[in-house]
Formats: structure tokens, C-alpha cells, sequence
């Protein structure tokens, strides 16, 4: 959430389409926060996807492709991993984003799958809204209890490690920051 993933997807598959390679995009059909056909980022940045409802359905559709993206790739189930594995057997390159961690600081399946029979791994941060620190919680700000709350600015803020203060499954409202940490020097930005 906020870290750029999906401007990451973004840039790496309009370099694919730069170098004429066949690129398809998708996500599943739940995240219909914008748009129903594009994966759009956080700052408008678009490009087209296709909805699916199933990760097999990926492999059907991307037969022809050279390059597969596929966003928002926490909200499909573990078979995303065999459709990945499948596809990049085949000899396409296979770009996957998704959040690693759920609300609850836990691993979000099938992220931490993908990540361990992946070649590459490129893990974003966003900024800690409280400290400025980097940033590897989504600190959600509602009392909702369900692992798949779609939403943005209004129901998450990205928390470093320290700041971040995983809801209390029995306790009702959203945490607070702590109120005596002392923030450190934000980050240089690279
Ligand atoms: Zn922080």
C-alpha cells in the first residue's frame, strides 16, 4: 500500500512494450476501487488490464504473451503459484505485485510463495506516516476485522516496524501512535 508497486508494474511493463514485447496485464476482478479494465496506481498512471475471477483463467489468456503482469496479486488464491511457475516455464517473464503482509503484520498468501520460487524479489517501501522512517505495515485505521478491506488513504497508512501497532483481534478501535517515540531524521529519499 503507497510503496509504488504497482508504478514498479507500471514502468517495468511499458519498458516490455517499448522493446516489442507482447506484454498482458491483469488483476483480479474484486479490486474495482477505479477502474474495471486498468491497473491504475495510486497517481493515475494507467495501463490496461484484464478482470479475471480466477488465476487459471490467466493462463488461457496469456498464452501469446511474451511478458504477464499481474497486480494486486494478494487477492488471488494459492493457485496463482502453479499458474506463475506454468507461465514462467513456458519462457514468458512473469512481473507479479502484491502486498506481502496482510493488516495483522502476517504473510499474505500467496505472496510469500511467489517470492520463494521467484528469481528476482523487489521489496518497496512507502513512508511511515507517523515517523517518516521507511515503511513495511499497512496500518489499518478502521475496525474492521476481515483480511480483504480494498481501500485507500481513508482505511490505511503506511507504519515502519516500530510504529506499526497490529489491531487487536478482541479490542475494538484502530491504534493509536505512540505517543512517546520520538521521530528519527526522515530517510534520504535515493
Ligand atoms: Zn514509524
Amino acid at each position: 500500500m503507497f510503496s509504488g508497486k504497482t508504478e514498479e508494474l507500471i514502468r517495468r511493463l511499458r519498458r516490455a512494450q517499448i522493446a516489442r514485447q507482447r506484454v498482458e496485464v491483469f488483476k483480479p476482478c474484486m479490486d474495482r476501487r477505479y477502474s474495471e479494465t486498468d491497473v491504475v496506481s495510486h497517481d493515475e498512471n494507467a495501463l490496461r488490464s484484464t478482470p479475471v475471477e480466477t488465476a487459471e483463467q490467466i493462463l488461457l489468456l496469456a498464452a501469446s504473451a511474451d511478458v504477464v503482469g499481474i497486480d494486486e496479486a494478494q487477492f488471488f488464491d494459492m493457485t496463482l503459484v502453479d499458474v506463475c511457475q506454468q507461465l514462467a516455464n513456458e519462457g514468458k517473464r512473469v512481473i507479479v505485485a502484491g502486498l506481502d503482509q496482510d493488516y495483522l503484520g502476517r504473510p499474505f498468501e500467496p505472496i510469500p510463495q511467489l517470492m520463494a520460487v521467484a528469481e528476482y524479489v523487489t521489496k518497496l517501501h512507502a513512508i511511515c506516516a507517523v515517523c517518516g522512517a521507511p515503511a513495511n505495515h499497512s496500518q489499518r485505521l478502521t475496525n474492521e476485522t476481515g483480511r480483504v478491506l480494498l481501500g485507500a488513504a481513508d482505511r490505511y497508512e503506511p507504519r515502519c516496524r516500530r510504529c506499526f501497532q497490529p489491531p487487536d483481534r478482541s479490542a475494538t478501535p484502530a491504534a493509536a501512535p505512540l505517543s512517546t517515540h520520538v521521530p528519527p531524521t526522515p530517510p534520504m529519499e535515493p
